[in-house]
């Protein structure tokens, strides 16, 4: 295996993957952020696995950080980042500067989901699913892929991501992967590296109260409100953990539920543990 090649520009990315595509390549493509681990590579070895030519994208977007949140300080390591793509069988990785994806400082056009969008992270991070829409139906026409991969630890983003190709028709096949997680249970994200030692241990509190929502739904529970509580109440336990949001919603249109409908439902948490601010979710047992 050679390692990745990396291009910056349209063009080069365009010819590359015309190159693949002439020797009967199917094209698969994860989009990052970069600040890359093992959840990332877990994507990059399912995108090599399904297709003949696995497209990296690296690029911290800055239209999908709110004003306030820390797109300057996100982190960034380019070189740990190549070697993790080039370990988990990437063929390529995709680079752009931000002027490359928003030349004259930004576009005339944008897409919105508008029904998902505004709710949860929508509703926590005004303009972020607009964000993201953007710049992934962008992305997706500048590599044009047959398969693109996203975790579903970004729940939410999945879903947003399904309508967009489902409504607009675009010809890609998306791929949900499962959530990658330390051994505390602390789902894997670029983010983890805000936090001290101890934060890291309270953080585990997430998955610990999805644990216990899924317990009380496993033994009969079908109020959405008291699963609701569950949730809360753990995380609250944890002193240096306060909820954001702690929601049970329609695993497809993420509106919230009165009654638990068995296996079309999803508990969402956003957590602030210390400077950072965490995410996790869980589908609910059927
Ligand atoms: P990001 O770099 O945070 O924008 O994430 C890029 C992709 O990796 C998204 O599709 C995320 O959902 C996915 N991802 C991030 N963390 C994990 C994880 N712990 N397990 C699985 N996928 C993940």
């Amino acid at each position: 295996m050679t390692a990745p090649q990396v291009v910056a520009d349209v063009p080069d990315l365009r010819q590359a993957v015309r190159q693949a595509r002439r020797k009967g390549l199917t094209v698969g493509f994860v989009p990052t952020m970069g600040a890359l681990h093992e959840g990332h590579a877990q994507l990059i070895r399912a995108c090599a696995a399904e297709t003949g030519f696995a497209v990296v994208s690296i690029f911290v977007n800055p239209t999908q950080f709110g004003p306030n949140e820390d797109f300057q300080r996100y982190p960034r390591t380019p070189e740990p980042d190549h070697a993790l793509c080039d370990g988990a069988g990437a063929s390529l990785i995709f680079e752009p500067s931000v002027s490359t994806m928003y030349p004259s400082g930004g576009l005339s056009t944008v897409v919105d989901v508008p029904a998902i969008s505004g709710l949860l992270e929508g509703a926590s991070r005004p303009g972020h699913f607009q964000g993201v829409a953007t710049v992934v139906l962008k992305l997706l026409n500048q590599v044009q892929p047959d398969f693109a991969f996203f975790g579903e630890k970004d729940y939410q983003q999945l879903q947003v991501i399904r309508t967009m190709v489902r409504d607009l028709d675009l010809n890609v096949a998306i791929r949900g992967v499962p959530t990658v997680r330390e051994p505390s249970g602390l789902a894997m994200s670029s983010r983890n590296r805000y936090l001290s030692d101890e934060e890291r241990q309270a953080a585990a509190v997430l998955s610990q109260a999805l644990a216990e929502a899924d317990d009380a739904v496993r033994a009969g529970e079908r109020s959405a409100d008291r699963v609701r509580q569950i949730l809360r109440s753990r995380i609250e336990s944890e002193r240096l953990a306060r909820v954001d949001y702690a929601e049970i919603a329609d695993s497809a249109t993420l509106q919230p539920l009165d009654q638990i409908k068995p296996g079309a439902a999803v508990a969402l948490l956003a957590v602030r543990v210390g400077p950072a601010r965490l995410i996790d979710n869980r589908l609910l047992p059927s």
